[in-house]
């Protein structure tokens, strides 16, 4: 009797396992690992679908209580081996549920209930073809599924390339529908309501005549506007008197696939072809080494990519690429575009499901070479790896912060291993952990260590806050930037102001010296919590009153710090009335598409200014940009977070990187409370090495990564009191089974002790090699007492500790 291991999908610790079931007489040798299944669960038998991971044969004595197998969901699989086998070394190592780990590698399409249409794609025996479909061309599966006969002429059919799947999204209508208009009446008539409309109701004359010359066209209200130039109003009124009508129509899905130009190869300079022949050499030996690909921004390290992928590709293998966010980058996918062309698929979050699903299918069809996308775009099925490029490897975006936990880094070595691919983390500012790795010669490192351009790097300017009159109310401008913008104003150049708002600025820092309130046993600030109106320290749980003066100067200015885009927006307008200025936050990017007009909007000079919070650091390369300001280095430097440092160089380095790309000599300004602090000093420095150097030494003595590995453990529970209690008896359980050398943070609140009315207590743990903690922290979530309303999770290598 053939028997199948099946993950079913229902998330619970307990059901975290592969269940048996056995496959039916009528579906014998048609079900692989990889398809989804629909199986009886529980003592209910309810049916709940699944995936099966592996086929074999029953030992005779379990047979009698095995259940059998519902039905087939699919005619081919929808997971490869490798991803099978990825799947649960995933759920493995970031202590997730395999089932949720199997769903996080598929378009949602595939994860939703979703329509399932079988459609005849070639020519087959007719009769079958009358009995199966009758007179239609598609048929739907799920009314077949449980017909033993049908889905077994149906399994046949796929494999002999006769029909294929496809998958309806139900919500596609609703999304894609536009309103139209349509006009009701006849010519002669529209010609004598001309006649009777006054002559100076022009808006009204020229809709008649607009409607008149439509004919049964159906226009979209939008493109109809556009064409006559006339105003809502005047559309509503004329349905109001029945010269025309509104529908719904349906707009087709449009996948942004056109080709910009095609993009030329360079020559490459000395140090881009000693990267590349290198790259290219890991590329083909049957070993799957990782390169750290450091160069500053205009180094030409796109390049190094595109050859690289290049390479793959020619020695018959396929090739990866993740950026941090396709919206941040739109200039790096046309570049991949503009080389590859039609072999590229796009994988992002910007695109519909419908879209998405559909490039998972070309992928999954082999019918791309290249894919480029973001985090979960490590997981697109391309067979033959030969090469996963990470751009910005330091970002944080690659890493999940929901379950499954995993980073994109780590995900991409285990894929490497699987196909003997090389791996290429590339950035300006190497993460410690990268950077220290290549050091120690467990990376290669390449180096690019000049601007194509030639151009230096600009020069930073910081500026002391501290120093700048007070008087009139507080300014987000020194007057050094100020005249700076003015003078860019003058030229007709550009500015780029940014408003450093990582995470929420809930610290209190002294406007006189800038101190801030820091933990005495951590060295990292407290942050400030409003409900209990007091100070915490979110590692080690120390408390103390919110400071009426600075415990340094005495001073009484002392302010919770943090400030928006609009404030300062409001005051550029104040203060430089003829600026025209765009604001790019949250706020004004959250309608889908909005994040690239915005941008294209100031590369075409519609605006003088492009102010915004970190999402304008990125990848941006505007020639006329000749200046960049940051307004408040301070903001990211003293959040409670070990990598606070590290973040704020990284952004420094980044944002500076905009001045001045082409020809035109770009300026820097930082705004600081702590012009002496290393950070702002290295970073005005540009000095990678040296920041290096002493935020390892830091990383050093408090023991954090990448000296040590850190996993979070974090409890949520409605009742303060019940997640109290789960937490400290997790803390117990952990003593006397770590490693000498492990170190047990807390357990503590977490900053934002509640959200969402759930009570969230944290630990952190931090180790350097600790055989046992992972199978302890395996059974800690077996053990772990749950109700309903607990949550538990483990998060391994927390990229956050708020
Ligand atoms: P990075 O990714 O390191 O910021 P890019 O790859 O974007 O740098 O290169 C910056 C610019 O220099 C791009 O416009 C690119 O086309 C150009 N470039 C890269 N390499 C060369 C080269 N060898 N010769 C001439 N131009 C180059
Ligand atoms: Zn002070
Ligand atoms: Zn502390």
């Amino acid at each position: 009797m053939q028997t199948v291991q099946v993950i079913v999908d229902v998330p619970t610790m307990q059901t975290n396992r592969p269940y048996t079931y056995l496959v039916p007489e009528r579906l014998t040798n048609q079900v692989e690992a990889g398809m989804r299944v629909i199986v009886p669960f529980g003592r209910g038998h309810r049916e709940v679908q699944g995936f099966v991971v592996a086929t074999g044969q029953t030992e005779s004595a379990y047979q009698g209580a095995l259940k059998e197998l519902t039905a087939l969901m699919d005619l081919t699989p929808v997971l490869n081996p490798e991803m099978l086998a990825l799947s649960k070394w995933l759920a493995d190592h970031t202590y997730a549920f395999w089932i949720s780990c199997l769903y996080t590698m598929l378009p949602n399409l595939l994860k939703a209930k979703t329509k399932r249409l079988v459609r005849v794609i070639d020519e087959f025996d007719p009769q079958l073809q009358q009995s199966l479909f009758g007179e239609a061309a598609t048929l739907d599966l799920a009314q077949v599924q449980t017909d033993p006969a049908a889905m077994h002429e149906l399994v046949k059919l796929k494999r002999a390339g006769k029909v294929q799947i496809e998958y309806a999204v139900e919500d596609q209508a609703r999304a894609k529908q536009v309103t139209a208009l349509q006009a009701t009446l006849d010519f002669e008539v529209y010609e004598e309501l001309l006649a009777t409309v006054p002559k100076n109701a022009k808006a009204q004359q020229r809709l008649l005549v607009y409607l008149q010359g439509l004919g049964e066209q159906k226009v979209p209200l939008k493109a109809a506007r556009q064409q006559t130039g006339l105003s809502l109003a005047t559309f509503r009124l004329g349905e109001q008197r029945g010269w025309l009508k509104k529908s719904l129509v349906e707009q087709l899905r449009t996948p942004m696939r056109q080709t910009k130009g095609a993009d030329r190869p360079v020559t490459l300079n000395a140090e881009q072809t000693a990267a590349v022949t290198a790259i290219q050499a890991g590329i083909q030996a049957p070993t799957a080494p990782t390169f750290l690909l450091k160069g500053v921004t205009g180094s030409g390290k796109t390049e190094v990519y595109l050859r690289a992928m290049a390479a793959a590709l020619a020695n018959g293998q396929t090739a990866l690429m993740l950026v941090p966010e396709i919206a941040l980058t739109p200039q790096m996918v046309q570049r991949v575009r503009g080389r590859f062309g039609q072999q590229v698929a796009i994988l992002h979050s910007g695109l519909s499901n419908g879209e998405r699903y559909d490039e998972w299918r070309r992928i999954q069809r082999q019918e791309v070479q290249v894919v480029v996308g973001t985090r979960s775009a490590i997981f697109a099925p391309l067979p033959k790896l030969g090469l996963i490029v990470i751009d910005e490897e330091h970002e944080n975006s690659y890493k999940q912060e929901d379950a499954p936990r995993y980073h994109a880094r780590e995900v991409a070595k285990w894929r490497a291993q699987y196909h003997h691919a090389a791996v290429v983390l590339g950035s300006a500012t190497p993460s410690l952990e990268s950077y220290a790795r290549a050091k120690t010669g467990n990376y290669h490192l390449l180096t690019l260590t000049h601007r194509v351009n030639q151009q230096p790097l600009p020069p930073v300017t910081v500026v002391d806050m501290r120093q700048e009159p007070r008087q009139g109310g507080e300014s987000n401008f020194s007057r050094a930037l100020l005249a700076a913008v003015q003078a860019r104003l003058a030229k007709g150049e550009q500015s780029i102001l940014l408003l450093n708002r990582r995470g929420f600025s809930s610290f209190m820092m002294c406007r006189d010296c800038g101190y801030v309130l820091k933990c005495p046993n951590c060295d990292i600030s407290l942050t400030l919590h409003l409900a209990t109106q007091n100070m915490k320290c979110h590692y080690c749980g120390f408390e103390a009153p919110i400071p009426q003066r600075c415990p340094h100067c005495a001073s009484r200015q002392i302010r919770y710090y943090g400030t928006g885009t609009e404030k300062v927006e409001a005051e550029l307008k104040h203060r430089l009335p003829a600026a025209r200025v765009i604001r790019m936050d949250v706020d004004t990017t959250r309608r889908k598409g909005q994040h690239a007009k915005l941008l294209q909007a100031f590369g075409q000079h519609q605006a003088d200014i492009l102010l915004g919070t970190q999402m304008i650091a990125k990848g941006l390369d505007f020639p006329n940009v000749t200046l960049v300001g940051v307004l408040n280095a301070d903001t990211g430097l003293d959040l409670p977070d070990f990598r606070a440092g590290e973040r704020t160089f990284d952004l420094l380095a980044q944002v500076s990187g905009r001045a001045g790309r082409a020809d035109k000599a770009g300026q820097v300004f930082i705004q600081t409370y702590n012009p002496d602090n290393y950070v702002i000093q290295l970073a005005q420095a540009g000095n990678y090495e040296a920041f290096f150097g002493a935020e390892m030494q830091l990383r050093k003595q408090a023991q954090y990564p990448p000296y040590f590995y850190t996993v979070r453990l974090m409890v949520a529970h409605p009742e303060e009191k019940a997640a109290a209690k789960v937490i400290h008896q997790l803390a117990r359980r952990l003593q006397g089974h770590l490693a000498p050398e492990t170190v047990v943070l807390g357990p503590t609140p977490r900053a934002i002790a509640r959200i969402k009315n759930q009570y969230y207590y944290q630990i952190v743990i931090k180790y350097r090699h600790d055989p046992a903690l992972h199978q302890l922290l395996t059974e800690l979530q077996h053990e772990i007492q749950r109700d309903r309303q607990l949550h538990f999770a483990i998060d391994p290598d927390p990229q956050y500790f708020m």
